[in-house]
């Protein structure tokens, strides 16, 4: 590939825990609304038929507890703390935790006007994400706890028995529009508690059995 005009880039990638190797991600897909309590603070309702989805970036990615610099175009830039999905080419690969970072104003700007949530997003720095633990080093994923500190106060407390759509439905579902691969992720949604970060905050979420979260509002 010496012909390229820019040169060859290489795509972002994710620690691996316990291994040397990295993950590289080719997509990153999200879930709405796969938490009632989540659905009701944000005044939608539940559409429990079927799981909806939006898109980032690879490029997004923030990962190995880099920092998330303060977007631009937003006053409300909300905090998501998710429970991820890593795919291998057979299946699911690992989990991960992570943080879909969200320009609220703008999302609700979209919603009123029907656009697309994209500018709300899919923005720099907005998918931060821990180290992957591979399944077969890490305990079945039933009712583990998933919750998220804000400078030491709790804000999001929830078990990932409470998503609407589970694991393996959201995938059987995803898998019926795209072919599901190696460097796949998918944020499954954030539980009640969502709201905004601040310059200067530490954001620290916590999955029991997987790696944390950590990322500090620069
Ligand atoms: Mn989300």
């Amino acid at each position: 590939m010496t012909n390229l005009i820019f040169g060859a880039r290489a795509l972002p990638s994710l620690p691996i825990f316990d291994s040397a190797q990295r993950y590289e991600v080719r997509r990153v897909f999200c879930v709405g609304r796969n938490y009632a309590e989540h659905a009701a603070e944000m005044g939608n309702t539940v559409d429990g038929t079927a799981p909806f989805y939006f898109t980032k970036s690879p490029f997004a990615i923030v990962s190995d507890g880099g920092n998330f610099p303060y977007p631009p175009k937003t006053i409300d830039c909300h905090y998501e703390m998710e429970f991820v999905i890593a795919m291998g080419d057979d299946g699911i690969f690992g989990y991960a935790a992570g943080l879909d970072m969200t320009r609220r104003d703008l999302q609700w700007a979209s919603k009123e006007k029907k656009r697309p949530w994209d500018t709300s997003k899919d923005f720099e720095n907005s998918a931060i994400i821990g180290a992957i633990t591979p399944t077969d080093k890490c305990p079945d994923i039933t009712n583990q706890r998933i919750c998220l500190r804000v400078n030491d106060v709790v804000k999001q407390d929830a078990t990932l028995d409470q998503m609407i759509h589970s694991t393996q439905d959201i995938i059987n579902d995803l898998a019926s529009y795209y072919t599901l691969g190696a460097g796949d992720i998918i944020m499954t949604g954030t539980p009640a508690g969502v709201g905004s970060v601040q310059k200067g905050d530490t954001l620290h979420g916590h999955i029991d059995g997987l790696c944390d979260v950590i990322t500090i509002v620069t």
